[in-house]
């Protein structure tokens, strides 16, 4: 028997620390743990022909006795993205997942993707207030703002105190019942502040969605021919916002874009909006009407090449092309590391006659879901926490959350900045850093999950920044001497290499290959292990190249013995 005095919390992140993206939280007290949200990250473009990245779950897997369930405090993709991989690799035939009805709405219809994970989930549909209790932990839901209606914080109540995890918020629109329940936890006694800490670089406060909808009216009110909205399929109030106002000026909407067609009619099914039948048009018959009665509210505000946005500024998209007259409005802003994709975008629509409006030219046309520093403070004060942990966010980030704990009064060695899988120990003698667990990030490309490694990776680069080089060798089986001309075939290489210089590196190959054979022979002989002729050719066939081009092509040699 453990006694409460012995029993130990422990909070680990394994995503969202150090990074912005695949937020995952596990949380463990004396024996029992809950993992909060499991989130995808998507990858940089160093990380060719990779989908996703999802958090490594091994520790969850192989302590799968402990587990008492997952708790999705939104349904964004950074938030919910891993769970059908979660729910396909945790091997238990249940999984408990609590969450508003449009969070579980959203997992449940990415699921269909995922045969055989939808009969594991027990879904959990929980409300503002609500608490669940989860072995010796107990958990209480209480509504945030954020930009995706029935985003949750919760206070996680252990025997030793309580965490509160803020998930995604802002402190515009917080509704008066939360800000109350800050207060009361408050005062209660807060041992842990788990706060998101994307937007803490940014001073002062972010401004209320509201002003986002009343800005899209006044554009769709005042556009002399077609409007064209891109923005976030999970947000779902200003999608909301913007048929509403189409309807008031009689318009019809037309939703483009995969997330878009298939996550509005699943918040509407939910009772997250409202507009009748008659609201919304098919994109085929949007492009056939009159350009003064449409809105289109699209996918894609994000740059991403593949969405309906950047496939219409490039005339590409199947059902929606570009017309003179179009007023294009981006309601999002890049996030850091897409601006240069966003940017192209909006210089091809411009190219296109479009006029385009954006943040940087029309600020009320987006307003961030996540607190800036002053409502950091404020939280801070509210809530008045013992140790503090920031999440979701780089390391910069981190350290002003930091900055922010340290200025209204929590110990600066109560402020832990963790890294993935890096967990924080916390007993009735107080906390400290923890031991590792092993963690990390998986990759996901196309139907394979983690079988895509650095190694693939590395690979992959090579292939893009230097080429390819085929040497086929084909060798007399008794003598181990090559039986014809050694074949050289090269892509991607310069012009100088791969016409002119192919003569030379054939030639050259030849050489290598023959010295190789010999080497291989030698050590054979010398009695030491031989390395395969195969290595030996990469490596000096790789060496030559590298000496006379300065390149680290790919090379793959194919021996054939007959
Ligand atoms: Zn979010
Ligand atoms: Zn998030």
């Amino acid at each position: 028997m453990t006694s409460i005095n012995d029993s130990q919390l422990r909070i680990v992140p394994l995503g969202g620390v150090g990074e912005v993206g695949k937020n995952c939280t596990l949380i463990e007290y004396d024996g029992e743990f809950v993992l909060v949200d499991i989130g995808v990250k998507f990858p940089d473009e160093e990380m060719l022909g990779i989908d996703l990245i999802i958090p490594d779950l091994s520790y969850v897997r192989e302590n799968k006795y402990k587990f008492r369930g997952i708790l999705i405090t939104h349904g964004h993709e950074d938030h919910i993205g891993a769970i059908p991989y979660a729910l396909a690799q945790l091997e238990l035939d249940e999984v408990p997942i609590y969450g508003s009805s449009l969070a579980l709405g959203l997992v449940r219809a990415k699921l269909e993707e995922h045969p055989g994970t939808e009969q594991k989930a027990r879904w959990h549909t929980m409300t503002g207030g609500e608490r669940v209790r989860l072995g010796k932990m107990e958990v209480e839901f209480i509504p945030v703002d954020h930009s995706i209606p029935d985003a949750f914080s919760l206070a996680i109540h252990t025997p030793l105190g309580i965490v509160l995890h803020t998930g995604d918020w802002k402190f515009a629109g917080l509704p008066p019942s939360s800000f109350e329940r800050y207060r009361e936890l408050g005062e209660e006694g807060i041992l842990a502040l788990l706060p998101d800490c994307v937007r803490v670089e940014s001073p002062g406060r972010t401004l209320p969605e509201s002003i986002v909808g009343d800005a899209l009216e006044s554009l769709i009110r005042d556009a002399p021919a077609r409007i064209i909205i891109s923005t976030f399929a999970s947000n779902v109030n200003r999608v909301a916002r913007a048929i509403e106002a189409a309807q008031k000026y009689g318009r019809v909407c037309a939703l483009v874009g995969r997330s878009m067609e298939k996550n509005i009619p699943i918040a509407r099914g939910l009772g997250y909006l409202e507009y009748p039948d008659t609201a919304l048009v098919t994109a085929q018959a949007a492009q056939r009407m009159p350009p003064e009665k449409v809105v289109l509210i699209l996918t894609g505000s994000q740059g991403e090449p593949t969405a309906a946005l950047a496939r219409m500024a490039a005339g590409t998209h199947r059902m929606v092309t570009p017309l003179p007259g179009d007023t294009v409005v981006m309601s999002a802003s890049p996030i850091p590391g897409n601006e240069k994709l966003v940017g192209r975008i909006i210089d091809n629509l411009m190219r296109n006659g479009a006029t385009v409006i954006y943040p940087r030219v029309l600020p009320e046309i987006h307003v961030s879901g996540h607190a800036a520093y002053d409502e950091h403070l404020e939280l801070l004060e509210l809530v008045r926490p013992r140790y503090v942990l920031p999440l979701h966010g780089e390391y910069r980030m981190m350290v002003k959350c930091r900055e922010a704990a340290v200025s209204r009064g929590v110990p600066f060695e109560n402020v832990f900045l963790t890294e993935v899988g890096q967990g924080v120990a916390i007993t009735s003698q107080g906390g400290r850093k923890d031991g590792r667990i092993r963690s990390g990030a998986v990759f996901v490309d196309g139907l394979t999950v983690g079988e895509v490694n650095q190694v693939v990776l590395r690979d992959r680069r090579r292939l893009a920044s230097d080429g390819l080089v085929i040497i086929s060798v084909t060798l007399d089986a008794q003598t181990g001497l090559t039986v014809n001309e050694t074949c050289v075939l090269t892509t991607g290489l310069p012009v100088s290499l791969s016409k002119d210089g192919e003569n030379n590196l054939q030639e050259q190959s030849r050489d290598i290959v023959q010295k190789a054979i010999e080497q291989a022979e030698a050590g054979h002989q010398g009695g030491a292990v031989p390395r395969p002729l195969s290595e030996l050719i990469k490596q000096n066939v790789g060496s030559y190249i590298l000496r006379s081009t300065g390149l680290r092509p790919l090379i793959i040699p194919i021996l054939t013995e007959i």
